[in-house]
């Protein structure tokens, strides 16, 4: 296919490579980072998006994508996808596809979960909105750069997707960050913790393929000092647009707003950001019952 990419940093980069590897046609534009291999670079986005049966855009968040996509949809011929990655609001989301529609193009909100490890591996999930006959036109890239894509539903439900399932991921994380230092405190040895707790009803994800305790259970970035992985401030900005999302609908969600409240504290003022997400278990570690 030919295609069109916008946004080429650690996430788009090892994107476009591997479709590029896959034998498509891939034309780049990034603000700034370089030329992924395999990829030939236009001199805007509108150039890169001209002419191409698919534009992909993998960016920092909803307003970028807002203006990107304003840019690019104008020089894309009808029938062409618009085929978002990136995480944004579910606004936005549905305010791009709305404006591709109006222009005869199809869109679809794909965000992806895997992180740089994925991308670069062609393992991601892909979870993704709009009309089925474009997720069925852009199924074959998902093939190439991920191992799984679920169609959610209309334009925004990707993105819909993307956002409960991380504010259930921050919201464990922490529960199971303040169960090991509770454990702690009371003396509970922590693969004991684990051996339990990963085979008992408190079991997880992140209990049992991302054990935020270094030397026990699954292998996680806390065994590499908390290096990322999956970053704190990333995950700040997921549980930032799942209460906005929350807010525009009038949902009720004290847990996510509290696992919101603190990352925010975590990466804004006691030195998380840069680290994994999981090093909410050392900060649980160092602190006491009031403050
Ligand atoms: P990044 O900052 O490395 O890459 C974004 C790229 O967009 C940069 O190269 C930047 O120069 C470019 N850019 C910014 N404005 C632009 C513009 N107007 N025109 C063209 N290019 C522009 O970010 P990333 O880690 O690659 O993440 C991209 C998206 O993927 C984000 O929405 C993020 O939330 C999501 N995501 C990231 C991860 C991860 O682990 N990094 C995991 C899942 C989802």
């Amino acid at each position: 296919m030919k295609i069109g990419f916008i946004g080429l940093g650690n996430m788009g980069a090892p994107m476009a490579k591997n479709l590029a590897a896959a034998g498509h046609e891939v034309t780049g534009y990034d603000v700034a980072a370089p030329a992924p291999e395999g990829v030939s670079m236009a001199a805007s986005a509108a150039e890169a998006a001209a002419g191409q049966e698919v534009v992909i855009t993998m960016l920092p968040n909803g307003e970028i994508l807002r203006s990107v996509a304003a840019e690019v949809i104008p020089a894309m011929e009808k029938g062409a996808v618009l085929l978002d990655c990136s995480t944004v609001d579910v606004e936005s989301a549905r305010a791009v596809a709305d404006e591709a529609g109006k222009a005869g193009l199809m869109a679809v909100d794909a965000p992806v979960s895997g992180g740089v490890g994925g991308a670069e591996a062609g393992t991601l999930t892909f979870m993704a909105g709009g009309p089925r006959e474009a997720f069925e036109k852009v199924e074959p890239l998902f093939e190439v750069m991920g191992q799984k894509a679920v169609h959610c539903g209309d334009a925004g439900a990707g993105q819909a997707a993307k956002i409960c399932n991380n504010m259930i991921l921050g919201v464990t994380m922490i529960a199971t960050c303040e169960a090991f230092a509770l454990a702690d405190k009371l003396g509970l040895d922590r693969q004991k913790m684990y051996d339990v707790v990963s085979t008992s009803s408190g079991y997880s994800w992140v209990m049992n393929a991302y054990t935020p305790a270094p030397g026990i259970g699954a292998r996680s970035p806390a065994d590499n000092d908390y290096k990322p992985g999956f970053a704190a401030e990333l995950m700040l900005k997921d549980l930032r647009l799942s209460q906005q999302a929350a807010e525009a609908v009038d949902a009720d969600t004290p847990m996510g707003h509290s696992a919101m409240e603190l990352y925010e504290s975590f990466v804004e003022r006691e030195g998380g950001k840069g680290m994994d997400f999981s090093a909410m278990l050392p900060r649980f570690e160092k602190r006491h019952r009031k403050g």
